[in-house]
Protein backbone atom coordinates (compact mmCIF):
# COMPACT_ATOMS: atom_id res chain seq x y z
CA UNK A 1 0.00 0.00 0.00
CA UNK A 2 1.17 3.35 -1.06
CA UNK A 3 2.55 5.60 2.15
CA UNK A 4 1.54 8.95 2.33
CA UNK A 5 2.49 11.77 4.67
CA UNK A 6 0.84 12.64 7.79
CA UNK A 7 1.06 16.40 9.39
CA UNK A 8 -0.76 17.51 12.51
CA UNK A 9 -0.63 21.37 13.09
CA UNK A 10 -1.93 23.08 15.65
CA UNK A 11 -2.30 24.75 19.56
CA UNK A 12 -0.42 23.92 22.26
CA UNK A 13 -2.24 20.45 24.17
CA UNK A 14 -4.84 20.27 21.92
CA UNK A 15 -4.01 16.07 21.77
CA UNK A 16 -1.57 16.12 18.79
CA UNK A 17 0.45 14.07 19.84
CA UNK A 18 -1.95 11.32 21.24
CA UNK A 19 -3.95 11.06 17.69
CA UNK A 20 0.18 11.18 15.74
CA UNK A 21 1.15 8.34 18.11
CA UNK A 22 -2.16 6.23 17.26
CA UNK A 23 -2.01 6.69 13.79
CA UNK A 24 1.25 6.16 13.33
CA UNK A 25 0.76 2.56 15.71
CA UNK A 26 -2.18 1.97 13.32
CA UNK A 27 -0.63 2.82 9.92
CA UNK A 28 2.77 0.91 11.35
CA UNK A 29 4.11 4.82 10.13
CA UNK A 30 7.16 6.02 11.87
CA UNK A 31 6.16 8.75 14.44
CA UNK A 32 8.10 11.98 14.54
CA UNK A 33 6.86 14.54 17.41
CA UNK A 34 8.51 18.10 16.34
CA UNK A 35 7.69 19.47 19.91
CA UNK A 36 9.72 17.17 21.47
CA UNK A 37 12.87 18.44 19.24
CA UNK A 38 12.60 22.03 20.36
CA UNK A 39 12.01 21.15 23.52
CA UNK A 40 15.13 19.25 23.76
CA UNK A 41 17.12 22.43 22.85
CA UNK A 42 16.02 24.25 25.19
CA UNK A 43 16.70 21.82 27.70
CA UNK A 44 20.21 21.73 26.53
CA UNK A 45 19.85 25.45 26.34
CA UNK A 46 18.57 25.27 30.36
CA UNK A 47 21.71 22.81 31.42
CA UNK A 48 24.32 25.46 30.00
CA UNK A 49 23.46 27.78 31.25
CA UNK A 50 22.58 29.69 28.04
CA UNK A 51 18.99 29.97 29.40
CA UNK A 52 19.34 31.76 32.98
CA UNK A 53 17.24 31.05 36.08
CA UNK A 54 15.66 34.99 34.75
CA UNK A 55 14.61 33.13 31.96
CA UNK A 56 17.08 35.31 29.70
CA UNK A 57 18.14 33.67 26.57
CA UNK A 58 21.97 34.03 25.58
CA UNK A 59 20.40 33.67 21.34
CA UNK A 60 24.62 34.00 20.46
CA UNK A 61 25.39 30.81 22.56
CA UNK A 62 22.92 28.97 21.38
CA UNK A 63 23.53 29.55 17.82
CA UNK A 64 27.22 28.84 18.15
CA UNK A 65 26.41 25.33 20.22
CA UNK A 66 23.98 24.18 17.63
CA UNK A 67 26.50 21.75 16.49
CA UNK A 68 26.70 20.23 19.58
CA UNK A 69 23.19 19.08 19.44
CA UNK A 70 22.71 15.71 18.29
CA UNK A 71 18.74 14.90 18.39
CA UNK A 72 17.56 10.80 17.74
CA UNK A 73 14.19 9.31 17.83
CA UNK A 74 14.64 5.98 18.86
CA UNK A 75 11.81 3.25 18.89
CA UNK A 76 10.81 2.07 22.57
CA UNK A 77 9.04 -1.21 22.25
CA UNK A 78 8.04 -1.54 25.79
CA UNK A 79 5.90 1.93 25.52
CA UNK A 80 5.33 1.36 21.69
CA UNK A 81 6.63 4.80 20.62
CA UNK A 82 9.75 6.76 19.67
CA UNK A 83 11.72 8.06 22.87
CA UNK A 84 13.87 11.34 22.32
CA UNK A 85 17.54 11.54 22.82
CA UNK A 86 19.96 14.40 23.75
CA UNK A 87 23.17 13.66 22.87
CA UNK A 88 22.30 9.74 23.19
CA UNK A 89 20.94 10.68 26.43
CA UNK A 90 16.78 9.68 26.75
CA UNK A 91 15.39 13.36 27.63
CA UNK A 92 11.84 12.30 27.56
CA UNK A 93 11.21 12.60 31.37
CA UNK A 94 12.99 15.94 31.18
CA UNK A 95 11.48 17.83 28.04
CA UNK A 96 7.62 17.87 29.55
CA UNK A 97 8.31 20.02 32.22
CA UNK A 98 6.77 23.57 32.86
CA UNK A 99 10.62 25.03 32.99
CA UNK A 100 11.07 23.67 29.42
CA UNK A 101 7.18 24.68 28.32
CA UNK A 102 7.86 28.24 30.05
CA UNK A 103 11.28 28.71 27.83
CA UNK A 104 10.57 26.55 24.72
CA UNK A 105 8.78 29.50 22.45
CA UNK A 106 12.15 31.92 22.93
CA UNK A 107 14.13 29.14 21.48
CA UNK A 108 12.14 27.82 19.04
CA UNK A 109 11.73 31.49 17.20
CA UNK A 110 15.46 31.93 16.47
CA UNK A 111 15.96 31.43 12.53
CA UNK A 112 19.22 29.08 12.88
CA UNK A 113 17.44 26.82 15.13
CA UNK A 114 14.47 26.24 13.08
CA UNK A 115 16.77 25.63 9.87
CA UNK A 116 18.68 22.85 11.65
CA UNK A 117 14.83 21.23 12.86
CA UNK A 118 13.48 21.67 9.80
CA UNK A 119 16.04 20.41 7.75
CA UNK A 120 16.48 17.15 10.15
CA UNK A 121 12.52 16.63 9.90
CA UNK A 122 12.63 16.67 6.43
CA UNK A 123 15.35 13.71 6.08
CA UNK A 124 13.25 11.64 8.82
CA UNK A 125 9.96 12.32 6.74
CA UNK A 126 11.85 11.62 3.27
CA UNK A 127 10.19 8.01 2.35
CA UNK A 128 6.97 9.25 3.82
CA UNK A 129 5.02 6.93 5.95
CA UNK A 130 5.03 9.20 8.80
CA UNK A 131 3.17 11.32 10.74
CA UNK A 132 4.59 14.35 11.94
CA UNK A 133 2.94 16.79 14.64
CA UNK A 134 4.28 20.18 15.33
CA UNK A 135 3.25 24.00 14.57
CA UNK A 136 4.49 24.64 10.78
CA UNK A 137 4.24 20.78 8.85
CA UNK A 138 1.94 21.34 6.79
CA UNK A 139 2.67 24.92 6.20
CA UNK A 140 6.13 24.85 5.79
CA UNK A 141 8.60 21.39 6.48
CA UNK A 142 6.20 19.20 4.02
CA UNK A 143 3.72 22.06 1.94
CA UNK A 144 3.10 18.73 0.18
CA UNK A 145 1.72 16.56 2.55
CA UNK A 146 -1.39 14.26 1.69
CA UNK A 147 -3.07 14.65 4.40
CA UNK A 148 -3.08 18.20 6.80
CA UNK A 149 -4.87 17.73 10.10
CA UNK A 150 -5.05 21.18 11.98
CA UNK A 151 -6.40 20.80 15.76
CA UNK A 152 -7.41 23.03 18.18
CA UNK A 153 -9.99 22.10 21.18
CA UNK A 154 -11.49 24.92 23.83
CA UNK A 155 -8.97 26.54 25.72
CA UNK A 156 -9.64 25.46 29.53
CA UNK A 157 -10.54 21.93 27.89
CA UNK A 158 -6.69 21.93 27.24
CA UNK A 159 -5.69 23.64 29.97
CA UNK A 160 -7.22 20.97 32.32
CA UNK A 161 -6.10 17.99 30.08
CA UNK A 162 -2.52 19.36 30.37
CA UNK A 163 -3.11 20.32 34.10
CA UNK A 164 -3.91 16.64 34.42
CA UNK A 165 -1.15 15.27 32.08
CA UNK A 166 1.14 17.43 34.35
CA UNK A 167 -0.33 16.35 37.82
CA UNK A 168 0.13 12.44 36.40
CA UNK A 169 3.40 13.12 36.81
CA UNK A 170 3.92 14.39 40.02
CA UNK A 171 4.24 18.02 38.60
CA UNK A 172 1.76 20.35 40.19
CA UNK A 173 0.95 23.40 39.12
CA UNK A 174 -2.45 25.50 39.25
CA UNK A 175 -4.96 25.32 36.60
CA UNK A 176 -4.24 29.12 36.17
CA UNK A 177 -0.58 28.50 35.43
CA UNK A 178 -0.83 25.91 32.91
CA UNK A 179 -3.55 27.65 31.33
CA UNK A 180 -1.45 31.58 31.14
CA UNK A 181 2.06 28.93 29.83
CA UNK A 182 -0.94 28.02 27.15
CA UNK A 183 -2.16 31.23 26.01
CA UNK A 184 1.69 32.78 26.09
CA UNK A 185 3.21 29.90 24.08
CA UNK A 186 -0.02 29.98 21.61
CA UNK A 187 0.36 33.26 21.04
CA UNK A 188 4.34 33.55 20.60
CA UNK A 189 4.18 30.71 18.36
CA UNK A 190 1.64 32.26 16.28
CA UNK A 191 2.78 35.94 16.12
CA UNK A 192 6.67 34.64 15.66
CA UNK A 193 8.70 36.01 12.51
CA UNK A 194 10.00 32.83 11.50
CA UNK A 195 7.09 29.84 10.30
CA UNK A 196 4.33 30.69 12.80
CA UNK A 197 1.65 28.26 13.95
CA UNK A 198 -1.18 29.24 10.75
CA UNK A 199 -3.63 27.04 9.07
CA UNK A 200 -2.69 25.52 6.15
CA UNK A 201 -5.42 25.99 3.37
CA UNK A 202 -6.20 22.75 2.83
CA UNK A 203 -5.83 21.40 6.47
CA UNK A 204 -8.64 19.80 7.37
CA UNK A 205 -9.88 21.35 10.89
CA UNK A 206 -10.36 19.06 13.87
CA UNK A 207 -11.80 20.71 16.76
CA UNK A 208 -11.59 17.66 19.39
CA UNK A 209 -13.29 19.91 22.29
CA UNK A 210 -15.89 17.30 22.15
CA UNK A 211 -15.03 13.93 21.10
CA UNK A 212 -13.20 11.56 22.62
CA UNK A 213 -9.41 10.22 21.56
CA UNK A 214 -11.39 7.30 20.19
CA UNK A 215 -13.94 8.71 17.97
CA UNK A 216 -11.28 11.42 16.90
CA UNK A 217 -8.61 8.42 15.59
CA UNK A 218 -11.51 6.60 14.11
CA UNK A 219 -12.59 9.61 12.19
CA UNK A 220 -9.28 10.44 10.32
CA UNK A 221 -8.69 6.31 9.89
CA UNK A 222 -11.55 6.71 7.72
CA UNK A 223 -10.19 9.59 6.26
CA UNK A 224 -7.32 8.81 5.28
CA UNK A 225 -8.94 4.67 4.07
CA UNK A 226 -11.50 6.62 1.81
CA UNK A 227 -9.26 9.51 0.33
CA UNK A 228 -6.08 7.95 0.03
CA UNK A 229 -6.46 4.54 0.11
CA UNK A 230 -9.32 3.40 -1.42
CA UNK A 231 -8.21 0.94 -4.12
CA UNK A 232 -9.64 3.23 -7.07
CA UNK A 233 -7.32 6.11 -5.58
CA UNK A 234 -4.53 4.53 -5.72
CA UNK A 235 -3.58 5.85 -9.13
CA UNK A 236 -3.57 8.83 -8.57
CA UNK A 237 -0.74 8.89 -5.57
O1 LIG B 1 4.15 20.42 20.62
P1 LIG B 1 4.80 20.98 21.88
O2 LIG B 1 3.83 21.70 22.75
O3 LIG B 1 5.61 19.98 22.60
O4 LIG B 1 5.81 22.07 21.31
C1 LIG B 1 6.62 22.83 22.17
C2 LIG B 1 7.02 24.12 21.50
O5 LIG B 1 7.90 23.85 20.41
C3 LIG B 1 5.89 24.95 20.91
O6 LIG B 1 5.27 25.77 21.88
C4 LIG B 1 6.63 25.76 19.86
O7 LIG B 1 7.26 26.89 20.43
C5 LIG B 1 7.72 24.82 19.39
N1 LIG B 1 7.41 24.16 18.12
C6 LIG B 1 7.61 24.85 16.95
N2 LIG B 1 7.45 24.24 15.76
C7 LIG B 1 7.07 22.97 15.70
C8 LIG B 1 6.84 22.23 16.87
C9 LIG B 1 6.98 22.87 18.09
O8 LIG B 1 7.97 26.02 16.99
N3 LIG B 1 6.95 22.38 14.49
Amino acid sequence: MQKITIAIDGYSSCGKSTLAKALAQRLNYSYVDTGAMYRSVTLYAIRNNIIDKDHNLDEAKLIASLDNIELNFIFDSHHKTSETYLNGENVERFIRTMEVSNNVSKVSSIKQVREKMISLQRLMGKKKGVVMDGRDIGTNVFPKAELKLFMTADTDVRAQRRHDELSSKGQYFTLEEVKHNLLERDYADSHRKENPLTQAEDAIVLDNTDISKEEQLEFVLKLIEDTYLAPEKHKHL
